[in-house]
């Protein structure tokens, strides 16, 4: 399970992440649906690592991760999670290879164990022909696939993903949902993914938290929030495809 307990993040004195409390079970797709500023990559940040939090506290399965009351905060690498940036961030002087091995060299693989984990990781995503190019030779939509074979390879409990089709055409952008939520499927992995595009969200997502200014208003499979939106915020919000 992934439980976030009264999250809360703070920037001087404006609030951004509101006391926000959800849990949804291990293996779950979970959106973090909402407007532009509603605090959706604050929120993954803070799960990341990459941001400090205020306060409340970060569970991934039984392990408490960050809860500054008690002084807990386990380092990023050592969450077990893997996150795919919307920039990609792919190391320029590697190869597709070379970045897809790279952090299973840093966890301890051996180099038989790399050498397979990686053959297979780009089969299922269909590019093991760009294995020895490098990220300047390749498409956007293909430097996105490799970035999210570099997050999958290890293994992660947890994978996050912001915003990660916004950079793609309308096509690629129908075939990369099908392939992340193959991904998902296959992997078994939590999955976190912010969006504030409601379509994405209803074809991918078990479970919805739909944001609005930092706080949660409501947590449901898609077909709950559908039929039985908590708020006039969520209806419109979900009513009102793009
Ligand atoms: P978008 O859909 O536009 O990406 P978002 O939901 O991801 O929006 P966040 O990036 O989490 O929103 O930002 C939430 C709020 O926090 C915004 O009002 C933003 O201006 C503010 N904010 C984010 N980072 C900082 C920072 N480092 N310092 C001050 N305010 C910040
Ligand atoms: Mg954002």
């Amino acid at each position: 399970a992934l439980t976030l307990d009264r999250l809360t993040k703070r920037f001087g004195a404006t609030t951004v992440v509101d006391d926000l409390s959800l849990a949804v079970p291990a293996g779950s797709f979970l959106v973090l649906l909402g407007p532009s500023g509603c605090g959706k990559s604050t929120t993954l940040r803070m799960l990341a690592g990459l941001e400090d939090v205020t306060a409340g506290r970060i569970r991934v399965g039984d392990r408490v991760v960050v809860d500054p009351a008690v002084g807990v905060d386990v380092p990023a690498e050592r969450r077990g999670l893997g996150m795919v940036f919307q920039s990609y961030a792919l190391w320029p002087h590697m190869t597709v290879r070379q970045n897809v091995g790279w952090p299973l060299a840093v966890a301890g693989w051996s180099r038989d164990a790399r050498r397979d984990r990686v053959a297979e990781v780009l089969a299922d995503l269909e590019i093991a022909a760009l294995a020895d190019r490098s990220p300047a030779q390749l498409s956007g939509g293909q430097q996105q696939r490799v970035a999210i074979a570099r997050t999958i390879a290890p293994r992660p409990d947890v994978v996050l993903f912001d915003e990660p089709l916004s950079n793609l055409d309308a096509r690629l952008r129908t075939e990369t949902r099908a392939l992340l939520g193959r991904v998902h499927r296959e992997t078994g992995a939590t999955t976190v993914y912010v969006t504030h595009d409601q379509v994405e969200a209803l074809a991918l997502a078990t479970h919805i938290a739909v944001l609005r200014d930092g706080r949660l208003e409501q947590l449901g499979p898609p077909e709950e929030l559908l039929e039985r939106p908590a708020t006039a915020f969520v209806a419109g919000f979900l009513g009102s495809p793009p």
